[in-house]
C-alpha cells in the first residue's frame, strides 16, 4: 500500500492533512468503513481519492451530481489520476471503453450515478474487477427526512450485501443526528466509525437584516463589498430570480438567473459561466449549488428566508470553501414567513411531516431574531457547542442594541385579539397609528381603546415588533385568512404583565463588517497577480476547464509572495503535485521571470 502522506505531497501538492483527514484515510485505507461529516470546503473528497489510491483496485464513487462528473474528474486528471465516469450522457461505445479500463485495472478512480447500481450489467463488471473502495458521496440523500432525498440511494444497501469485503465511507455536510442515524441504518454503517468534523465556517461572516428595501439593501452590500466578485444571490421564486438577474444587470454586474424552470441548455450555460469566468453572479432559486465545488464563491446573498436551518447552512457554507474571507448576508421579513407557512400548508406530506417542517422554520426564525452571536447559535443548532462569541458575525461585529418592548408588544397583542384576531399585520398597524381609512371605518376599528395608542411608532418599527412576537412564537400567522394573526398560548403572561420582553433595535442598514476585508494582501504585486491570472486563464481555456482546476487563488497568491525561480521552489508551493508541476512551471515561471 502506498503512504498517504507521501499521495498528499506527491499527488495533490498539499504537505499536511486537516484533522480528521488523517484519522479517516488510514481507518478507510485499512480497510473499515467509515461515515464522514464534515462542512463543506472541509476537505471531504480526499478522504476518499487518497485511500482509493493507496490500496490496490479502483475506488468507486457514487454521487447523484452528474453534471459535475466531468468537472471532477478533470480536475483528477489536472493531477495525474487516472480516472473517469459512467453516467447517461456518455455514448455506447464510449462507456464500453470505460468498462474496459476498469475491468483492466487502468482506473484510480471511478464516478458513477446511484441509478447505476441496480443495474446487472454494472454490478457484473463491479464484480469482475478490483475495487479499492466505496464512496457514497451526498450520503444525506438516502435519508427521507432530508431534504434531497433519492430513491435510487435506498438501492445502496446492496453494497454491503454483495460486496462486503471492500470498504465503504458515506460522506455529507448536512445530517442532524437523526440523519445521520438513517444514513447508517440504510447504508449498514453502524458498526463503522464515524467522523464528526467540527461545523464551524470560521472564514463566513454571517449577515442577517430586517428588509426594509431588499434593492438597495442588496445594491450597496454589493457595490461596497464585491463589486466585482462570484457570488450567488438566492431567491424563492423563479420570476424573482429572472428579475433581479435582469436588474443586477441593469447595474452593471455580470449576473445571470438558474432555475428548474429554464431548459436544460440555458442551465447548463449559466452554470459553465458562473465556474469558468470571473466575477460572474448566480441569481437562483435552491435548483442551483448543490455539489457547486466552486472554490472562490466570495458571498452567499438570500434575499428570502430559508425554509430551514439546515437549508440556509448549506446554502451559506457554498461561499468561501478554498477558507478566504466570504459573506453570508440575508435580508427577509414577515412576509417570507406568511409565505413559507403557506407554501408548507399546502404541500402534501402528513401532519406529522408539516409539524416537523413548522419547527424547522421556527428554528430559522430564532436564528434572524437573536440578539447574540449568530454562529454561536447556529453551531448550537447542530449540537456544537462555540465556548464565546465569534468576532465575525453581524452581532459580533455590531452588537445589537434591545429595548423593553414589553408595552408595544401588549398593545400588539391586545389589537389583534380586540379585532377578534382575524386580520393581518398592516391593517393592526393601521389601527394601533390612529388610521382613519375606510377597511377601518368599515369594521369600526376607530372604536376600538387600542385605536391611535401606537402612534409614537412608525409603521416600520411596528413591523419590526410583529416580525420578533411572530418569530418568537407570541403569534402565529394562519395562512387560510391572508396572514391573519392569532395569539399563541405563550402570550398570556405577557399580556397580564408576568413577564417582559427585550426586542431587537432595527438599524437602517445591514451592518457592514468593521474592517473592510482585503482579498489580496497589502503588499502583493498587482501587476503580477494579474498576469499570473492570465496565464491560468489561458491555460484554462486551452484545455476547457474552469481557471481553479489549474491553480487555486491560494496557489497563485504564493507564486507573488515566493516568486519562484526555477522548477524546484515552483513545487513547493501549496497545490503544486508532481504532475502540475511538470506541466505547468515553466508556463508560470516565465510568466514571473517577465515581470522582473
Ligand atoms: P468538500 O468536498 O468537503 O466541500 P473539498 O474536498 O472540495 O471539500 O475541499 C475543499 C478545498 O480544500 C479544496 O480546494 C481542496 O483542494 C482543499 N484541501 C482539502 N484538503 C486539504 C489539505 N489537507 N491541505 C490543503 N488544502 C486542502
Ligand atoms: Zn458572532
Amino acid at each position: 500500500m502506498r503512504d498517504p502522506q507521501q499521495i498528499l505531497q506527491d499527488t495533490f501538492g498539499y504537505s499536511t492533512f486537516r484533522p480528521p483527514q488523517d484519522e479517516i484515510i488510514r481507518a478507510v485505507s485499512s480497510g473499515d468503513n467509515a461515515l464522514v461529516l464534515m462542512p463543506t470546503g472541509g476537505g471531504k473528497s480526499l478522504c476518499y481519492q487518497i485511500p482509493a489510491l493507496a490500496r490496490d483496485g479502483c475506488g468507486i464513487v457514487i454521487s447523484p451530481l452528474i453534471a459535475l462528473m466531468q468537472d471532477q474528474v478533470d480536475a483528477l486528471r489536472q493531477l495525474g489520476v487516472r480516472a473517469d465516469f459512467l453516467n447517461s450522457t456518455l455514448s455506447q461505445e464510449h462507456q464500453w471503453e470505460v468498462e474496459q479500463r476498469l475491468l483492466d485495472g487502468d482506473l484510480d478512480l471511478l464516478y458513477i450515478a446511484p441509478e447505476r447500481l441496480s443495474q446487472p450489467r454494472m454490478l457484473d463488471l463491479l464484480h469482475g474487477s478490483t475495487l479499492a473502495l466505496f464512496a457514497i458521496d451526498e450520503a444525506h440523500c438516502v435519508s427521507q427526512w432530508g431534504h434531497d432525498f433519492r430513491e435510487d440511494y435506498l438501492r445502496l444497501s446492496l453494497l454491503q450485501e454483495r460486496f462486503p469485503a471492500v470498504p465503504r465511507i458515506a460522506l455529507t455536510a448536512t445530517a442532524d443526528a437523526r440523519t445521520r442515524t438513517e444514513i447508517a441504518r440504510r447504508l449498514a454503517l453502524q458498526d463503522a466509525r464515524h467522523f464528526i468534523a467540527g461545523f464551524d465556517r470560521p472564514n463566513i461572516c454571517y449577515r442577517i437584516a430586517p428588509r426594509h428595501n431588499p434593492k438597495s439593501q442588496l445594491l450597496g452590500f454589493l457595490r461596497s463589498e464585491h463589486p466585482a466578485d462570484a457570488g450567488i444571490v438566492y431567491c424563492l421564486s423563479r420570476k424573482k430570480t429572472e428579475q433581479t438577474a435582469q436588474w443586477l444587470g441593469q447595474e452593471g454586474f455580470n449576473a445571470l438567473p438558474y432555475h428548474a424552470g429554464l431548459d436544460a441548455g440555458t442551465r447548463a450555460d449559466h452554470q459553465a459561466r458562473f465556474l469558468k469566468e470571473d466575477g460572474v453572479i448566480v441569481v437562483a432559486t435552491i435548483a442551483f449549488g448543490m455539489g457547486i465545488d466552486k472554490p472562490d464563491v466570495r458571498f452567499v446573498a438570500h434575499l428570502d428566508l430559508p425554509k430551514t436551518v439546515e437549508s440556509y447552512y448549506q446554502e451559506t457554507g457554498r461561499a468561501g470553501r478554498d477558507g478566504q474571507p466570504a459573506d453570508a448576508w440575508m435580508v427577509y421579513g414577515l412576509q417570507d414567513v406568511i409565505k413559507l407557512r403557506q407554501m408548507m400548508a399546502s404541500s402534501d406530506g402528513s401532519e406529522e411531516h408539516k409539524r416537523a417542517e413548522q419547527h424547522r422554520l421556527n428554528a430559522m426564525l430564532g436564528l434572524c431574531e437573536i440578539t447574540s452571536c449568530r454562529r454561536q447559535a447556529l453551531l448550537g443548532y447542530f449540537g456544537q457547542d462555540l465556548d464565546r462569541p465569534c468576532g465575525n458575525c453581524d452581532s459580533c461585529l455590531n452588537p445589537v442594541d434591545t429595548w423593553d418592548g414589553t408595552e408595544a408588544a401588549q398593545m400588539a397583542l391586545s389589537v389583534a385579539y380586540r379585532t377578534g384576531q382575524r386580520f393581518g399585520v398592516n391593517h393592526l398597524i393601521d389601527v394601533l397609528r390612529g388610521a382613519q381609512n375606510e377597511r377601518i371605518l368599515q369594521w369600526d376599528h376607530h372604536l376600538l381603546p387600542t385605536h391611535g395608542v401606537g402612534a409614537e411608532l412608525d409603521a416600520n418599527q411596528w413591523r419590526s415588533v410583529f416580525r420578533q412576537l411572530v418569530a418568537r412564537g407570541y403569534f402565529s400567522v394562519d395562512i387560510e385568512s391572508f396572514g391573519a394573526l392569532r395569539l399563541e398560548e405563550k402570550c398570556r403572561p405577557l399580556l397580564k404583565g408576568e413577564e417582559r420582553i427585550d426586542l431587537r433595535r432595527e438599524s437602517r442598514q445591514t451592518s457592514a463588517r468593521k474592517q473592510t476585508k482585503t482579498p489580496l494582501p497589502e503588499d502583493i504585486d498587482v501587476g503580477l497577480w494579474e498576469a499570473l491570472r492570465d496565464c491560468r486563464r489561458r491555460l484554462a481555456e486551452d484545455q476547457g476547464v474552469p481557471p481553479y482546476v489549474i491553480f487555486h487563488d491560494s496557489t497563485l497568491r504564493e507564486m507573488c509572495a515566493m516568486k519562484p525561480a526555477d522548477i524546484g521552489q515552483f513545487g513547493q508551493l501549496s497545490g503544486v503535485g508532481e504532475r502540475k508541476r511538470d506541466k505547468y512551471a515553466e508556463a508560470f515561471l516565465a510568466v514571473i521571470g517577465a515581470h522582473y
